[in-house]
């Protein structure tokens, strides 16, 4: 006990965090996302700001969205909404010819990575997924204590061999990313089911499938179709890219009724807000159309991009998705320092270990002409010597 009776009193007041905080959390470093729009603006001194920093569809939600937003009632927001997406698993089932039981809806398909990693990893546990690919996985299972065993991409792809390479018995999930944000790649059919048939039921794996919306490609794999196949693929879809819903946070995931019930038993119900539910139930209610029409966007954006980025000699990566990526010949930062000051929000990519790339989010016509202008004329400004070729 302390001589001092006050440093005794103190001391026993003093919270101790190398004893009560675990070490796997002592070591993570917290990720701060971008501020408000609102104070970014004021700090550069811009009156608009166009957001071309998270795959967001600037186009939508789907019309069908529109009444639902405007018929929500005051008298709605007291009552809990449904537990587990009843209505909304309903619809799912018919779309995708499956059962209902087979759905798990979450706060974003970001609720439903740490529902299936506390499903199945326990200590000394494992997770396998690239290097440069969506953080999430990464993070999830860090901040719970397993490994994530990271993969280098290869030539900008998943590369299957590596992680096959990389199992052990403590292997426990799988997380393929197709197509990858942020390198558009994707595993065709045979590329995925070679895997499936080399993983042999050892792990699960996780297909996350965030854009495949955005893919129009023939060989493209449906995650949903595979699992009648293998019944150890979870798939996992998003309402907050193509049906532009992500300010309400609802994603999705689909296995088999045995797995989802297992992932069910650490999923927090209720997390799905009443107006989420309504809104993603009529944003499937779309015919198409709307999905035609993002496509038709993001094809043209992409032609009006590779074209500047080849005449100013950038490297760049198109490939499928709403984004790209294009590399500077000056830091990240600094470039987004710049676009900043004429009101563009592009993503830096050195936290995605690219880098000095920057990725952007294609949206209208009018706003790509006008990141080509700003952007040609900042690449064009820059004194030669800071151009490493
Ligand atoms: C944006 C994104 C998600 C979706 O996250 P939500 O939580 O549903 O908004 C999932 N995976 C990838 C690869 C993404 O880019």
């Amino acid at each position: 006990m302390a001589a001092n009776p006050i440093s005794w009193f103190f001391s026993m007041y003093e919270l101790d965090f190398s004893r009560i905080v675990p070490a796997h959390i002592q070591a993570f470093e917290v990720y701060y996302p971008s501020k408000p729009d609102k104070e970014l603006m004021r700090l550069y001194g811009v009156d608009h700001l166009h957001r071309l920093n998270n795959n967001e569809n600037a186009l939508g939600p789907p019309p069908e969205v529109t009444g639902v937003m405007s018929d929500f009632q005051p008298k709605t927001v007291p009552v809990y909404p449904n537990g587990d997406c009843f209505d909304l698993r309903e619809i799912l089932s018919k779309k995708f010819d499956k059962d209902p039981g087979q759905f798990l809806v979450g706060n974003g398909s970001c609720e439903v990575i740490a529902s299936v990693i506390k499903a199945f990893c326990e200590k000394g546990d494992n997770i396998i997924t690239a290097d440069k690919t969506f953080a999430v996985y990464e993070w999830v299972a860090e901040f719970s204590g397993f490994e994530a065993r990271l993969i280098p991409l290869k030539d900008n792809a998943f590369d299957p061999k590596a992680m096959l390479d990389a199992m052990d018995r403590r292997t426990k999930i799988m997380f393929v990313c197709n197509p990858n944000n942020p390198t558009g790649t994707y595993w065709d059919k045979d590329t995925m089911t070679g895997f499936l048939d080399a993983v042999d039921n050892r792990a699960v794996v996780v297909i996350d499938e965030a854009y495949r919306e955005y893919v129009e490609e023939e060989d493209f794999p449906d995650g949903m179709a595979l699992m009648d196949q293998y019944p150890n693929v979870v798939t996992f879809r998003t309402f907050s890219k193509m049906y532009a819903l992500a300010s309400l946070r609802i994603g999705y995931l689909c296995s088999t009724p045995e797995i989802v019930e297992m992932i069910r038993r650490t999923h927090v119900v209720y997390s799905v807000n009443t107006l989420a539910q309504r809104a993603a139930f009529a944003a499937l209610s779309n015919d198409g159309s709307f999905i035609r029409e993002t496509r038709k966007m993001v094809g043209q954006a992409k032609v009006l991009l590779c074209s500047l980025f080849d005449e100013l000699d950038l490297t760049y990566v198109c490939n499928q998705g709403n984004y790209l990526m294009v590399k500077v010949p000056i830091s990240d930062t600094l470039m987004y320092r710049k676009l900043m000051t004429r009101g563009i929000m592009v993503r830096t990519m050195t936290g995605f270990r690219f880098p000095n790339w920057i990725r952007i989010s294609l949206v209208q016509q009018p706003v790509m002409e006008e990141f080509c202008k700003i952007f040609g004329r900042i690449i064009k400004e820059l004194p030669s010597s800071r151009i490493q070729v």
